[in-house]
C-alpha cells in the first residue's frame, strides 16, 4: 500500500482571516488533523466548516503519538499537523514526526502560512539580510544566560519568542549582557492590539511595564560586531569590496586606511604587491 502524505498546515496567529485556501482545501481533503490543542484547533475547524477526526500531538505525547502517526501514514492515511497558531514545528511540536517520517520515506509537505517570527522580523525596519532565530529562550537561569552570551556573539538581527509574564526579566537579562541595545518588540501580530514597540531595551523597560499578549523580541545588530567583522576581512577582500561599489583606487586605500587606523601608504604599499 502506497504510504498516506504529512502535511505541516500554517494556521492564523489570530486573524482567522490569515489561511491560505490551500491550507483550507488540505484541511478539508486529509484523513486526520493531528493537533497541539484539540480544542484550540476546533475552534479553526468550527469557523471554516470542516469536520474532521483528530487526534492530539503535544509535547508531551510527542513521541507516543509519532508512532500513532507513524502507522497511519503507512496505512496510507493523509495526515495535516497544526500547532495552535502559525507555523508548526518552529517552536512547536512537530519535529520528531517529520524527521521519523522521513526516514520512513513518507513525503512530507508543507503549507505555507503564518509564521509570527517573520512578520515580526518584516515589520521591524531591522536588517532583513540575515537573522538569527533563537525561539524561547531556557527557563533555566544558567542556560539562559549562556545563550544570552551566545546571541552577544551574533552579527545580525535576533529574534526571540516570549512569554508575556517573562518579558520584563528577559529585558532586564538582554540589558544586562547584551548592554542597552536597540531592539523592537512585536505584540499581538494581527490582532486588534497588533503593536511595534521601539526603543533602547532601557526606554522599553520604563515605559512598557506590564506587558500583555504574545509577543516578540527583535535585537538590532550590533554595531560593534559589524565593525569587528570588517577588520575580520582581509585587506584585498576589503579593496576587492569597495572595487565592486566602483571606487576608484586612491578612495579605496584611503577608505582601508582610515577603518584600520594605519597609514595611507602601509595599505598602498600592501595594495601593490597583491592585487596589481
Ligand atoms: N509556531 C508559531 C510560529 O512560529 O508562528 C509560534 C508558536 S510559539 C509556541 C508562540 C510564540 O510565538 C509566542 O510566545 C510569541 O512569542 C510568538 N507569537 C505567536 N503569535 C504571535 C502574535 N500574534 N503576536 C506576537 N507574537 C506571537
Amino acid at each position: 500500500m502506497e504510504n498516506g502524505k504529512l502535511y505541516l498546515v500554517a494556521t492564523p496567529i489570530g486573524n482567522l482571516e490569515d489561511i491560505t485556501l490551500r491550507a483550507i482545501r488540505i484541511l478539508k481533503e486529509v484523513d486526520y488533523i493531528a493537533a497541539e490543542d484539540t480544542r484550540h484547533t476546533l475552534k479553526l475547524l468550527d469557523h471554516l466548516e470542516i469536520t474532521k477526526p483528530l487526534i492530539s500531538y503535544h509535547r508531551h505525547n510527542e513521541e507516543i503519538k509519532t508512532e500513532e502517526l507513524l502507522q497511519k501514514l503507512k496505512m496510507g492515511k493523509n495526515i495535516a499537523l497544526v500547532s495552535d497558531a502559525g507555523t508548526p514545528v518552529i517552536s512547536d511540536p512537530g519535529e520528531q514526526v517529520v524527521k521519523e517520517a522521513l526516514e520512513e520515506g513518507i513525503e512530507v509537505i508543507p503549507i505555507p502560512g503564518a509564521c509570527a517570527l517573520i512578520n515580526a522580523l518584516i515589520a521591524s525596519g531591522l536588517d532583513t539580510k540575515e537573522f538569527a532565530f533563537y525561539g524561547f529562550l531556557s527557563i533555566h537561569k544558567k542556560l539562559k544566560k549562556e545563550k544570552l552570551e551566545q546571541i552577544k556573539k551574533e552579527n545580525k538581527t535576533v529574534i526571540l519568542y516570549e512569554a508575556p509574564h517573562k518579558l520584563q526579566t528577559t529585558l532586564k537579562d538582554i540589558q544586562e549582557i547584551l548592554g542597552d541595545r536597540y531592539i523592537v518588540i512585536a505584540r499581538e501580530l494581527t490582532k486588534i492590539h497588533e503593536e511595534f514597540i521601539r526603543g533602547t531595551v532601557s526606554e522599553i523597560l520604563e515605559n512598557y511595564p506590564e506587558p500583555k499578549g504574545e509577543h516578540i523580541i527583535l535585537i538590532e545588530k550590533s554595531a560593534e560586531k559589524e565593525e569587528e567583522s570588517e577588520n575580520e576581512e582581509t585587506i584585498e577582500e576589503r579593496y576587492a569590496y569597495y572595487e565592486k561599489q566602483g571606487l576608484m583606487k586612491n578612495e579605496i586605500i584611503k577608505k582601508i586606511a582610515k577603518e584600520r587606523g594605519v597609514p595611507k601608504n602601509e595599505i598602498y604599499q600592501y595594495i601593490l604587491k597583491k592585487v596589481e
